[in-house]
């Protein structure tokens, strides 16, 4: 999808950045098809990452081939709330750069 056109309601990108819970994620993509500048990729859990996780998280990751989303772009987020709301597993929250 190319980058949306700049909003003067929209804060500029470098403001917030997704946050993906690896306990929650399942990498149905909901947010790769509605960020409209591509901040989403959908990529495999390393060992480490794997690791890392609840029984429960690695159960729940097996079941979706160890696969999930990623915000390889995050420096591109602009702060709208659309992966948010559209995440099924509520498995994104927005948090302020510092
Ligand atoms: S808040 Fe908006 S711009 Fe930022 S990652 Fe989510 S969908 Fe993309």
């Amino acid at each position: 999808m190319p980058a949306a056109e700049k909003d003067p309601c929209k804060p500029d990108a470098g403001r917030w950045v997704p946050r993906i819970d690896r306990e929650r994620c399942e990498a149905k993509a909901d947010c790769v098809a509605v960020c409209p500048f591509d901040v989403f990729q959908i990529g495999r859990l390393s060992e480490a990452e794997r690791g890392a996780l609840s029984l429960r998280g690695k159960v729940r990751a097996f079941f979706h081939g160890n696969k999930q989303a990623y915000a390889v772009r995050a420096a591109d987020c602009h702060g709208c709330g659309l992966c948010v709301k559209a995440c099924p597993e509520k498995a994104i929250k927005l948090e302020a750069v510092r």
